[in-house]
């Protein structure tokens, strides 16, 4: 029943090759129309062209004087001012004319006359009547953007599965989508395993310890773009897991904690075994988290209504590697349920303020925290008693990546760094 385990303990960046390619797999779910504020930090679910060229007409970036650049060439020079055009201007604007000579006062925002190929900031003049003094030479284009420079109407500002970050919502409020078809939520299961947990509003026993991971879950869930729900406490017993499971199974995403490990109350595989689960992998050679477990479950007990087979995770129950895991590995899947075109894992870099000392054969992942600040910015690890630790991973800000082949880095080296 119980499936082989040691062929299917991979390296990280297999295991992470193998998330990645189920992802780019997922068919996007449907979608649902909803207002430009109510769609805040959603996945795009039709692209969105410009409706008209942007900019609309060419504009100034400044405030200044329209000119033509080939009046310059002679400084400091005296041009007419023949009108003054702001943001907003009236359409007439579009008739005026700028002949060799002349110049228009221009404000930022404003559309160019016709004939001015430049705009002079206006810090580089002086007016002296109906007269303006140029004192610094333009290039032809300097300062104004050309109409359609930006985007031309009808090209695609945002494709299909685009999370709508303020730059998204503020382009599809420039072209006018006051409502946007976006991806449904995917609903994910969360089921938490082991005897000595009790519910948070529970008084634990001696023995007992307060349910954390359905909440760390919870909240990685909804921020990745999922709406949890959260399943009742399993018990290390396979008849009721088998229920619980069953039921999370339900859902478009089942992510279990606890029960993968080596322990013989560890029963999350067996039971998914009987269920005639299919093992991606079952460990990956990483701290914390290694035994991981990633699946799918097309049981045709579960299936009656022929829906498509279901994902399911066995992160480990201590609280850090949940919350590693759930990272590094059902971010993707859930990403991907969510509409979200698959995104690369990438590190950012930090120098190291202190040794590290690690024994080699895993790639760790290890509460850190970043400290001092711009081009000074360093990391270094925080203290901590181990996967288990909550408070020490809430008093660092970033996990540091150290990759299993490196035994010792030294202070003042560059090492890789996932923020927050
Ligand atoms: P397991 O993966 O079931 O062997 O659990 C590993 C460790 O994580 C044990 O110390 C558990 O008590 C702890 N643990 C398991 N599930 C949870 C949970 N939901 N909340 C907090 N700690 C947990
Ligand atoms: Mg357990």
């Amino acid at each position: 029943m119980v499936p082989p385990t040691d062929s299917l303990i991979l390296s990280f960046e297999d295991a992470r090759r193998v998330v990645e390619e189920h992802a780019s797999q997922i068919t996007p779910p449907p979608s649902e129309a909803l207002d430009l504020l109510s769609a805040i930090d959603r996945i795009l679910a039709e692209p969105i062209a410009a409706d008209r060229d942007i900019p609309p007409f060419p504009r100034s970036t400044r405030d200044g004087y329209a000119v033509r650049s080939a009046d310059l060439t002679n400084l400091p020079t005296q041009l007419k001012v023949v009108g003054e055009i702001k943001a907003g201007a009236s359409e007439q604007i579009f008739l005026s004319y700028l002949n060799p000579g002349e110049s228009f006062s221009i404000m930022t925002g404003a559309p160019l006359p016709g004939g001015a190929d430049a705009v002079v900031m206006v810090e580089y003049t002086a007016l002296q009547g109906r007269h303006v003094e140029i004192q610094k030479h333009v290039v032809k284009g300097e300062n104004i953007v050309a109409q359609g420079a930006e985007a031309p109407i009808g090209s695609v500002l945002l494709t299909r599965g685009t999370r709508l970050n303020e730059t998204a919502i503020a382009l599809a409020a420039s072209v006018g989508e006051s409502r946007l078809e976006v991806f449904k939520k995917p609903r994910v299961a969360v089921l938490t395993t082991g005897d000595e947990l009790v519910e948070v509003n529970a008084q634990p026993g001696p023995t007992q310890i307060r349910n954390s991971n359905s909440y760390s879950l919870a909240s990685q869930i909804r921020q990745r773009g999922g709406e949890p729900a959260l399943l009742p406490i399993a018990p290390d017993e396979p008849h009721r897991l088998r229920e619980l499971i069953e039921q999370g199974l339900r859902s478009d995403l089942l992510l279990m904690t606890g029960g993968v490990s080596m322990g013989r109350y560890d029963l999350v595989e067996q039971v998914l075994a009987e269920l005639k689960a299919e093992f991606f992998f079952t460990g990956a050679k990483i701290q914390p988290g290694r035994p991981v477990v990633f699946g799918r479950c097309g049981a045709v007990a579960l299936d009656r209504k022929g829906r498509a087979p279901k994902y399911f995770f066995g992160l480990p129950g201590n609280p850090i590697s949940t919350m590693v895991t759930f990272e590094l590995f059902a971010r993707p899947i859930l990403e991907a349920l969510a509409g979200l075109p698959p995104q690369p894992l990438t590190f950012l870099h930090a120098r190291l303020k202190s040794e590290i000392q690690v024994k080699p054969g895993l790639r760790r992942f290890l509460p850190a925290c970043l400290s001092g600040q711009y081009e000074g910015t360093q990391v270094e690890l925080v203290p901590w008693q181990g996967s288990g630790d909550i408070a020490a991973r809430s008093r660092s800000n970033c996990l540091v990546v150290i990759p299993p082949d490196r035994e010792r880095i030294a202070a003042g080296e560059w090492i890789a760094v996932i923020p927050r």
